[in-house]
């Protein structure tokens, strides 16, 4: 995920595009760089690290015979975020300059192709490939040029590009990744989000997949994906600026929860190959053992992948809280693999358990959203999740991504008969959990009548009793209230004192094969007062009927599967309590998004 902007008008190019990236920063900031037209050529400036970097490289520079321009902020998904990998990138003879935002998920075998023809590259960027193939392609006709380019581009992006031959004008493209056209008087703009150019006008096109349009200072016209021209309707925006930099949500954490189709599907799509699971660079054989550690989110991703690896594996696996890892002796060696899981790949003590696992001989696999993090740089191998920058404090898509690497990793060790039907069930996963974010009736009426709550308790079995962790840690987060995790079948030995006439109890019924107990253990809280809310999928309806006060409905997935899905209505069960608390959703008190210290 990042941001890319376009700008021709009669205005100070360069400081339109840093204004709008400037908007775009949210959507990743390894990178910031521009490239634009000065006398017919096309000159690029661009360095790694936040957007103030190059706005301090360019305080200097003049605003004379600038024409045409286009800027990116960039989440880096293929090469370390360095200032050679920042965009935009040159072509041969800088004839044609890029912005790309998405991955190029054949770009291996473009470049190779390239090379024999007699291209260089530069960087370790997926994106290159595109600024080369529109070289190789170009035959002084752009919209043929952008076709034949795109037609050999598998994976997604938004693209905007310039070129020395048509110095007055801005072209774009997009798949998958978003795009806007901004109409100006006297200038247009191309942007990845509309606060980008929500200064200068209101006056949107939104682009479509494989749509092309080319803007100069008084024109945009658009194009099909046969190149015949089309015509499109215009959108007029009416947020203000600071909304809509969450996109018309009202919080981020709300947003991110409605990006997690679009980022699960980012990072398992590209690595599941005619229904085999690929792991670029990756070879994964069984090892005798797996040790899994990471904090707070990440640790129950981490219960997840223990219960589910060793259910379809048979590997034993031993989880862990990184700060314990560290300061216990743990029994792993060699034939230990070691799974580090962190969101920003920074989390100090993760680090710290990272380097006490390999001095120990294992092998170290990390999942890690942040390319080129400290975590990723010491591992033996990284599966990145492509969540994209997560700016809520309280992790929502990051786990779901986390999950969808675990189920990836898994899947890809896993040898049973019903391995294909696992791994296109995985590809079913955004579409489900889409189906959960379209109707959260049930979820914010709960959240209105629970929100006044002391003390809310979550159960499960199983699979079920590891998402309950995630959904309780959700609720302590932002809405403070207090929150405790059971396993069904321990709530007794102890806990269940604390049950008294109302209180909440969240029970979440995925498992087919632990039903009949789950419903023994519901009674039990049922019969000392408990109001009863429970998550489940309509196969069990009927059953739990008698024993609820409130029922939440996820799809009918595989039990395998359902811990992704089931988390989203308990993420929104907790973002709607907040809200209802008046607590800074996003910002909650005493948090920090990436933990940096022990
Ligand atoms: N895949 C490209 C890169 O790593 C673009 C990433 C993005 O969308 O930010 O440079």
């Amino acid at each position: 995920m990042c941001g890319i902007v376009g700008y021709a008008g009669n205005k100070d190019t360069i400081s339109v595009l840093l204004h709008g990236l400037e908007k775009l920063e949210y959507r990743g900031y390894d990178s910031a760089g521009i490239a634009y037209l000065e006398n017919g050529e096309i000159k690029v400036s661009k360095c790694k690290g936040r957007l103030i970097n190059l706005q301090e490289k360019l305080a200097d520079r003049h605003t004379e015979n600038i024409g045409t321009g286009i800027g990116h902020t960039r989440w880096a998904t293929h090469g370390e975020p360095n200032d050679i990998n920042s965009h935009p990138h040159l072509s041969k003879n800088n004839q044609f300059c890029i912005v790309h935002n998405g991955i190029i998920e054949n770009y291996i075998s473009l470049r190779d192709n390239l090379i024999r023809e007699g291209y260089h590259f530069e960087s370790n960027t997926d994106s290159e490939v595109i600024t080369h193939l529109l070289h190789f392609n170009y035959n002084g006709e752009m919209i043929e040029t952008i076709l034949k380019t795109i037609n050999q581009l598998e994976g997604s992006y938004a693209l905007a590009i310039i070129c020395k031959d048509h110095d007055d004008k801005v072209f774009c493209v997009r798949k998958e990744s978003p795009l806007i056209v901004g109409s100006g008087t006297g200038e247009n703009f191309i942007a990845s989000d509309i606060p980008a150019i929500l200064k200068y006008t209101r006056e949107i096109f939104i682009m479509e997949d494989n749509e092309i349009a080319i803007i100069d200072k008084d024109n945009i016209t658009f194009f099909n994906s046969f190149g015949s021209s089309i015509s499109k309707n215009e959108v007029l925006v009416t947020w203000d600026e600071k909304a809509s930099e969450k996109g018309g949500f009202e919080h981020f954490m709300l947003k991110e929860i409605h990006e997690e189709p679009e980022s699960i599907r980012k990072t398992i799509n590209p690595r599941i190959k005619n229904n085999h699971i690929v792991l670029e660079g990756i070879t994964l054989e069984k090892p005798k053992k797996i040790a899994i550690v990471a904090c707070g989110t990440a640790y129950h991703a981490g219960v997840v992948g223990k219960y589910l690896i060793e259910k379809l594996l048979r590997i034993p696996v031993e989880v862990d809280i990184a700060s314990e890892f560290r300061y216990r002796e743990p029994i792993i060696d060699e034939d230990t693999l070691t799974i580090i899981i962190s969101q920003s790949g920074e989390t100090i003590d993760t680090l710290f358990a990272l380097r006490k696992a390999r001095e120990k001989g294992s092998r170290i696999l990390s999942i890690v959203n942040v390319v080129g993090s400290s975590i990723a740089r010491e591992s033996d191998d990284v599966l990145y999740t492509w969540a994209g920058p997560e700016i809520a404090v309280a992790s929502t898509k990051a786990y779901s991504t986390q999950l969808s690497a675990i189920y990836l990793i898994t899947l890809m060790m896993y040898e049973g008969k019903d391995k294909e039907l696992l791994i296109s069930q995985l590809k079913d996963i955004p579409d489900q959990i889409s189906k959960v974010i379209k109707d959260m009736s049930a979820i914010q009426k709960a959240s209105s009548l629970l929100f006044g709550s002391k003390s809310i308790f979550f159960i499960g079995r199983g699979l079920d009793y590891a998402l309950s962790m995630e959904g309780s840690l959700k609720l302590k987060e932002i809405s403070y209230i207090h929150s405790e995790a059971y396993a069904g079948g321990e709530l007794k030995h102890g806990t269940i004192a604390l049950i008294e006439e109302g209180t909440p109890v969240i029970c979440s019924l995925t498992q087919h094969d632990l039903i009949d107990k789950m419903i023994s253990n519901i009674r039990e809280v049922k019969a000392r007062g408990a109001y009863v809310m429970v998550i489940t999928q309509e196969s069990h309806c009927e059953q739990v009927k008698e024993v609820a006060d409130m029922i939440v409905m996820i799809p009918e997935v595989n039990p395998v599967f359902s811990p992704v899905i089931a988390v989203v209505p308990m993420q929104l069960f907790a973002y709607f309590c907040s809200v209802e608390k008046g607590n800074d959703v996003d910002k909650p008190r005493n948090l920090a998004k990436s933990v940096t210290v022990e």
